[in-house]
């Protein structure tokens, strides 16, 4: 199977030599409706646990179809152990961060509500659906999980004291504050606000807290689905899995 070529799926199963996959009904449309792929054909299967396996269409039909496990043809490779909590936008905007999230390298990606975040509820099946169709596009063999919708305090109180967070606070729109100033450490977190920014209180929170690095992300003030990929880009670019 020449690499160009390639198709890649992601399937909700465990992969290995030999092993037969069923495929969904949406994945056999579009495996076979959409990209005519016929038996005998081979097409690239990851499941974010066992990297990516070389597999052979043995069944096609409208609606079902059964691959085998020929080959594993790349190792997992996760990304650096770094979390996104951001707060939901307008939902064209909120799907943007957890797509580019998920090329950008994020483990995991918590959708938080903050004091002055003007969105209630998430559906989390299609933003986890976003992030798949990303790493099927992007050549990722691991996808990050988008937790339930929860309050930022309540994230804040059961943090993991061993992850460090990164604070994207837009009060230090002017200010020299680097991702520089971050201790080492294997276990991250970036935060990013909603469209009206966090709440003095909030805010006070934050940079109280021991495991907290405010930064700022330059002298303009970016929209929110700007300031996540910013954030990321600093971060792998700096710390992460760029190097
Ligand atoms: N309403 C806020 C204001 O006018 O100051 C702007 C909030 S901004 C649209 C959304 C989020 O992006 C902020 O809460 C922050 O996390 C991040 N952000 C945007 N620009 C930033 C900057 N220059 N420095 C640090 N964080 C920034």
């Amino acid at each position: 199977m020449s690499d160009h070529a390639k198709i890649r799926l992601y399937v909700d199963h465990p992969l290995a030599e030999g092993e037969r996959v069923a495929l969904s009904r949406d994945q056999a449309h579009y495996l076979f409706g959409v990209m005519r792929q016929r038996v005998g054909d081979q097409v690239a299967l990851f499941n974010g646990k066992d990297g990516e396996w070389r597999a052979e269409v043995v069944e096609a039909g409208k609606r079902a179809g059964v691959l085998t496990c020929l080959a594993q043809t790349r190792l997992l490779q996760p990304p650096p152990d770094l979390w996104l909590l951001f707060a939901p936008i307008k939902k064209a905007r909120t799907d943007f961060i957890v797509e580019k999230a998920a090329e950008l390298g994020a483990a995991r990606i918590l959708p938080v509500q903050t004091d002055f975040t003007n969105t209630e509820r998430i559906r989390r099946d299609r933003l986890q659906a976003h992030a798949i169709e990303a790493a099927e596009q992007c050549g990722g063999t691991y996808v990050p999980e988008v937790a339930e919708l929860q309050r930022l305090d309540q994230a804040l109180s059961n943090w993991p004291e061993d992850r460090h967070l990164i604070f994207a606070d837009e009060a230090l729109v002017a200010a020299k504050a680097a991702l520089e100033a971050a201790p080492a450490g294997e276990k991250w977190a970036i935060l990013i606000g909603p469209e009206g920014g966090f709440s003095p209180a909030e805010r006070d929170r934050l940079t109280a807290l021991p495991f907290v690095t405010p930064i700022s992300l330059g002298p303009r003030i970016l929209r929110a689905d700007t300031a996540a990929v910013a954030a990321l880009t600093l971060f792998q670019a700096t710390r992460g899995d760029w190097g």
